[in-house]
């Protein structure tokens, strides 16, 4: 789970780009730190890269492929 101090910097939002899973390898349109829904393993992504391909880490069998969920959106000025 993602860990942060200073609250008062994160503003909370109910943007449907937080809703979104989305598969390995696909455009990150939002940089930010993504969390895989399935396992709950966390990636920071820079703006204009894509999610890691489905090998970046392993699943239990039965587990169904990784999930990646935007957890924590950068906004840049
Ligand atoms: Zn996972």
């Amino acid at each position: 789970m993602a860990l942060y101090k200073q609250g008062q910097l994160l503003t909370q939002s109910q943007h449907q780009a937080f809703d979104t899973l989305l598969p390995p390898g696909s455009d990150a349109s939002n940089p930010g730190i993504y969390r895989c829904a399935v396992c709950g393993d966390e990636i920071g992504i820079a703006k204009g890269h894509v999610l890691p391909p489905q090998n970046h880490h392993q699943h239990v069998p039965g587990q169904g492929p990784i999930r990646w969920q935007l957890l924590v959106c950068a906004q840049q000025r």
